[in-house]
């Protein structure tokens, strides 16, 4: 599957009529999941039952102008949301020693109040024949809009694409394309292996020495993206209604956001594919992105989101590629020594490795990077070696994670 995204190029009255399709779908998405609210043992069938009552209901007539698929889109959204929660609920139950149990209600499906985008699957929209233009032929009638986009639709037929969404942004109206499509690139082995190992001053140095910089234009950027969340925090006035300078800031700050996160994605992509062309495996830290989430340093979490879109483009560059990726286990990476396995501690400012026992004498990062590509040779041996797989040793499948959740990532 490949996503393609295109601005939408309309007027104002067709972008209002594109906002009434959004608003008709967060309503029927929480319609369905009031509805499980309210009865007991509601499935997903019942909530597309509940879809076409709602479209017959003469006193929300918005409803049926939403295409009937678009509809369903929304039901499954209310469904998924429910389903997350189960499976949630299971897990917690699992880790009951674990603190995070007594958050009963985490995960509990919410009401959507700022919806930004709506869904269609076969219908309800037609591409021209050149792929150039889209119009939506719902009971909103949106009408006909131009597409821009860097990539040509016109090479995918009408049949190859799965899904239809579109996306509300601080900077327009969008549309993205699922398509049914499989990518395989020819990898020529080289017999290169990497440890990388992702950091703050560079963005990764890897076993050979080598470093990637962070850039320039998003270091500076990032820099405006700073400055502007201060302005949104200064304009801000608790309970009180807010001015005009305040809304101002906020576009303004969402505006750099967008951008920050379209330089990132490109940096990533481009990094990542350099790497997987490279290398026939590649060796990378865990990060565990869940408690990067809590870490409040702006300058550190704006890392932790780069380093955790670069990693998920490596999964998928690897795995189009028919290469390995396998993330390790931070720990010990660089306290270790690569040469001869001492400990050698370090505080957050030493940047040079030093063993008294071997006498190697390297860079922090490089000598961490060195580790990392280790434990990953290791973790493959196991894995290889054991005769039951990974159900013994405990190692998955290096492969295993699954290609990048492309709706997420938009
Ligand atoms: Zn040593």
């Amino acid at each position: 599957m490949i996503v393609i995204e295109a601005k939408l190029k309309g007027t104002a009255s067709q972008y209002a009529k594109i906002d009434e399709a959004i608003r008709t779908s967060q309503f029927v998405r929480n319609k369905c999941l009031r509805f499980w609210m309210d009865n007991k043992g509601v499935t997903r069938n019942d909530l597309q039952k509940l879809c076409s009552q709602l479209a017959k209901n003469r006193e929300t007539p918005w409803v049926k102008q939403l295409n009937s698929q678009a509809r369903q889109s929304s039901a499954d959204r209310a469904w998924a949301a429910i389903s997350r929660f189960y499976t949630s609920r299971v897990s917690h139950a699992d880790r009951l020693d674990c603190k995070q149990s007594k958050s009963g209600k985490k995960g509990y499906p919410k009401y959507k109040k700022f919806n930004r985008s709506v869904e269609y699957k076969k219908t309800g929209w037609k591409l021209s024949p050149d792929g150039k233009e889209i119009e939506f032929t719902d009971g909103f009638k949106a009408g006909k809009f131009q597409l821009w986009t860097s990539r040509d639709l016109v090479f995918y037929s009408e049949q190859q694409i799965q899904r239809t969404r579109i996306v509300r942004r601080a900077d327009g109206y969008y549309c993205q394309f699922l398509i049914q499509w499989e990518r395989k690139e020819e990898h020529e082995f080289n017999g290169n292996v990497v440890g990388i190992d992702l950091g703050l001053k560079e963005f990764y140095t890897d076993s050979n020495g080598n470093t990637v910089e962070n850039p320039r234009y998003l270091r500076k950027s990032e820099k405006r993206l700073k400055q502007l969340q201060r302005r949104v925090s200064k304009r801000h006035q608790k309970g009180k209604k807010q001015s005009k300078r305040y809304h101002k800031a906020r576009k303004a700050l969402a505006k750099q956001h967008l951008k920050v996160s379209r330089q990132r994605k490109d940096k990533a992509i481009k990094d990542a594919l350099a790497l997987v062309r490279s290398n026939d495996l590649i060796v990378y830290e865990d990060l565990k992105v869940q408690n990067m989430v809590k870490n409040h340093k702006l300058a550190k979490s704006i890392s932790d989101a780069s380093w955790y879109q670069f990693v998920q483009w490596l999964q998928y560059f690897a795995k189009i590629h028919g290469t390995i990726c396998i993330p390790v286990a931070p720990h010990y990476t660089t306290i270790n020594c690569s040469g001869c396995g001492a400990k050698v501690e370090k505080t957050l400012s030493t940047r040079t490795h030093q063993c008294v026992k071997c006498g190697l004498v390297l860079d922090r990062d490089w000598n961490a990077a060195r580790n990392i590509l280790a434990k990953g040779l290791q973790i493959l041996a196991e894995y290889l070696n054991s005769s039951e797989g990974h159900s013994r040793t405990g190692v998955k499948n290096p492969n295993a994670r699954g290609e990048h959740d492309h709706w997420a990532s938009g």
